[in-house]
C-alpha cells in the first residue's frame, strides 16, 4: 500500500482559491509520485469559488475566522469541515499545505486584530487542527518546493 500525503488542492492545480485562481506547482505531483495524494480544500466546498476572502483575527487571545467584507464568523463551519476531512483520513504520512492561507498556512498566515491590522504571523485553522491531530507528521508547505523550482509557480 502506498503512503498517503495530504496536499492543498490549489497547489495541485485546482482552481479553488478565493479569487478563482490556482497556485499550481508542477513539481509537487512529480515529487509525490510514490504517494497516494489526498487533495484538501476546506473553503471551496463551503463557500464556493470565487468567494469572499477570509481573515484570521485574534480577539482576546482567541482565533476567529471572519469574512473580509461582511464580517461573518465562519470559524465553526470551517472546523466542522476540517474535522470531517480528518476523520475520513485518520492516517497519513505527509502533509503539504499552501503557505499564508487563513486555512492552510502553517506559521506563515497573517493574524489580524479587530481593526484588521496584521499583528503577527501564525497558523491557519486547518494547519492548526491537523497539527493537533496528526501529531507525528511534520507539516510542510509549498515554499520548500519553490526553493528547488523557483520558476514553478503560476
Ligand atoms: S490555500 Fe487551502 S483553503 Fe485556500 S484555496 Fe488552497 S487548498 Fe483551499
Amino acid at each position: 500500500m502506498k503512503k498517503r500525503v495530504i496536499v492543498s488542492a490549489c497547489i495541485l492545480g485546482e482552481y479553488c482559491r478565493y479569487d478563482g485562481k490556482t497556485k499550481e506547482i508542477h513539481s509537487v505531483k512529480e515529487a509525490l509520485k510514490e504517494y497516494d495524494i489526498i487533495p484538501f480544500c476546506p473553503e471551496a466546498p463551503l463557500f464556493g469559488t470565487p468567494r469572499e476572502r477570509i481573515n484570521v483575527l485574534e480577539i482576546n487571545g482567541e482565533k476567529r475566522i471572519v469574512t473580509d467584507e461582511t464580517n461573518k464568523d465562519v470559524t465553526e463551519l470551517l472546523k466542522e469541515e476540517i474535522n470531517t476531512f480528518i476523520q475520513l483520513h485518520p492516517k497519513v504520512e505527509r502533509i503539504i499545505l499552501k503557505s499564508k492561507s487563513p486555512s492552510c498556512g502553517y506559521g506563515t498566515t497573517p493574524l489580524l486584530n479587530e481593526k484588521k491590522e496584521t499583528i503577527k504571523l501564525g497558523s491557519g485553522i486547518a494547519a492548526e487542527l491537523m497539527n493537533k491531530y496528526y501529531k507525528d507528521v511534520k507539516i510542510e508547505d509549498e515554499l520548500n518546493f519553490m526553493k528547488h523550482n523557483p520558476n514553478d509557480l503560476n
